[in-house]
């Protein structure tokens, strides 16, 4: 083939659209011409060696000849296969086209692979058919333009690649139905993947939640910024991404329940939402790997279905609720005030010599409206507190404190209340000194200290201890008691508002379940920790973490390691 034949091959290839056309003999390239002296042996040995299926065309479209790999292929002895026309090696459906290829092919021959774009198939000798790649060189033999074709059997490839198609399609067809869905349900919904949160799908829902379109695989974070979507606890502190339930599923690979957050749109609009983030097992992953393009997921990541439930109308209901206690509370105060005020004023009357003298049962009763009244005091306060922190309206006011000095104080004040408890101070210090609200610690050590007592109706020692943590930044107070305990599987929720533990009940101890509530949101305002240890009918230690003014040093005979 001369300069000009390659070229008219060239734009013959481009007329076809195939653009690839490094497969072509580079351009001023002949066609390979085989010397005069091959022998026919020796080019059947030559074809021998090659481990694709060879044979030689004549330009007549014939089988000139064939390796021993086209006879295995194709099912046709040698003595068939050479003389038979090539189109008897394919598929009918294939026979015009390849004469009218087979023709153009001879107008402007060069190397080529066969049928491009096309799913060639071979046929054998039995009727059968198998997917095949071809490959066509033009060859000069004795002054006759041939053609080599070799064929190779890539049922095993296309197989393959059918396996993935299918998988492919019922991933995208799995996620189409989730997404339809998805789409139905009021709530918003979303899928995310990896620890970063891409976006695997989200509901309707989501969109108006979120006030836009989160597109997929865009990392949560990246979404937030772009849009300038902030969340925020229900304190109004913007949330650190770590502490975002959806990425806490992700990366610590635990399901987040009920996480309150708000969602606060860039044009100051929020949106109270209860988020539940479950971590998806990965094996659920496996049926919806490979989708395509954006969604694609990987069982190999960790990945998480996120709801989003608005909240806004319990939240108003809750503050609806919150200003009616807060109103009956008010009005009750100043009748309790009175009522507290002259049993007060009596009893004190009538010890003095003044006064006319009450008998027993008069003091009695007058005792037991004080003491009714205490009750009442503190249980109003007790809700006001509620109201004020769900409002955000609890203010600490700061001082410098001895801790040592306050403990000591609501221990003695506590004791006088009971004569069947022992209450003991153990601590190294003379003085801690810490700044917090001091009414605000004296009202959780009293809770804590007549919850010790309330809920150990046998008596028994309570035994208070402070020390100093390690690092000499932070005091550690415990209060011991022997009582009834608390039951293992209620543990878990007894910080929460009014949950009370089914025992303190059962032993007929009154009580609202607020006190803990407000002792943890306390200390927690105060940058302290507090928890607890229990064994039913064993005993409780409630443990207490307020950071000291100062770091200081432990005493002399102190180990600081607890
Ligand atoms: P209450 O007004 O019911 O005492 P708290 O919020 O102070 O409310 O306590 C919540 C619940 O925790 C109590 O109802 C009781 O079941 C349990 N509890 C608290 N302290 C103790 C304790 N020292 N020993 C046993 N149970 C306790």
């Amino acid at each position: 083939m001369n300069s000009d034949d390659n070229e008219k091959a060239r734009e013959a290839a481009e007329r076809e659209g195939i653009t690839d056309t490094r497969s072509l003999p580079p351009l001023h390239a002949p066609v390979v011409p085989l010397p005069a002296e091959v022998s026919e042996a020796f080019l059947r040995t030559l074809l021998e060696v090659v481990p694709d299926a060879l044979v030689i065309i004549d330009s007549a479209g014939r089988i000139a000849l064939g390796n021993s790999q086209t006879e295995g292929l194709f099912g046709y002895p040698r003595s068939e296969l050479e003389g038979l026309p090539l189109e008897d090696l394919l598929p009918e459906r294939f026979h015009a086209a390849h004469m009218l290829h087979r023709e153009g092919y001879v107008a402007s021959p060069r190397t080529r692979p066969m049928g491009v774009g096309l799913s060639l198939y071979g046929r054998r000798k039995d009727g059968t058919e198998f997917p095949v790649d071809v490959s066509l060189s033009p060859l000069l033999l004795d002054d006759e333009l041939h053609v080599l074709g070799a064929v190779r059997d890539i049922s095993a490839r296309r197989g393959l690649e059918e396996r993935e198609r299918d998988a492919r399609e019922t991933a995208e067809a799995r996620l189409a139905l989730l997404q339809l869905i998805l789409d139905e349900l009021p709530t918003s919904v979303y899928f995310v993947q990896g620890e970063e949160a891409r976006l695997v799908l989200a509901n309707r829902a989501a969109v108006t939640l979120w006030g836009t379109e989160w597109p997929t695989g865009q990392p949560m974070l990246d979404f937030l910024t772009t849009y300038h979507i902030r969340l925020f606890d229900t304190n109004g502190q913007a949330l650190p991404p770590a502490a975002f339930a959806t990425l806490r599923a992700l990366r610590e690979g635990k399901t987040v329940f009920q996480h309150q957050e708000v969602i606060r749109h860039e044009d100051g609009t929020s949106l109270p939402v209860l988020v539940n983030a479950v971590s998806l097992d990965q094996h659920l992953l496996a049926g919806l790997e490979s989708g395509g393009g954006n969604r694609q997921i990987s069982s190999a990541e960790p990945a998480a279905l996120v709801v989003l439930q608005d909240v806004t109308p319990l939240k108003e209901a809750e503050q609806l609720k919150d200003q009616f206690i807060g109103l009956v509370v008010h009005e009750l105060r100043n009748p309790l005030a009175a009522l507290k005020g002259f049993a007060t004023m009596l009893l004190r009357h009538s010890e003095g010599s003044k006064g006319t003298a009450l008998t027993s049962w008069q003091r009695e009763a007058l005792t037991e409206i004080d003491v009714a009244t205490d009750r009442l005091n503190r249980l109003t306060e007790d809700l006001l507190d509620v109201v004020r922190l769900q409002a955000g309206r609890l203010v600490l006011s700061h001082e410098s404190i001895d801790l040592v000095d306050i403990t000591r104080r609501v221990i003695e004040q506590m004791g006088q209340r009971s004569d069947r408890h022992q209450l003991t101070l153990s601590t190294s210090f003379s003085h801690l000194q810490a700044r917090v609200d001091a009414g605000r610690i004296e009202q959780v050590l009293a809770n804590l200290l007549i919850n010790a007592i309330k809920y150990s109706p046998a008596g028994g020692s309570v035994e208070v201890t402070l020390q100093l943590l390690p690092g000499g930044q932070e005091a550690l107070i415990s209060i011991r008691d022997q009582g009834i305990g608390i039951p293992q599987a209620e543990q878990a929720h007894l910080f929460g508002r009014f949950v009370r533990a089914t025992n303190g009940q059962a032993y007929g101890i009154s009580g609202t379940g607020l006190g803990l509530y407000l002792c943890r949101e306390l200390v927690e305002q105060h940058g302290g920790d507090i928890w607890f240890e229990s064994t039913e009918g064993a005993g409780s230690t409630f443990f207490l973490r307020l950071p000291l003014s100062q770091s200081i040093s432990a005493p002399p005979g102190e180990d600081p390691q607890i």
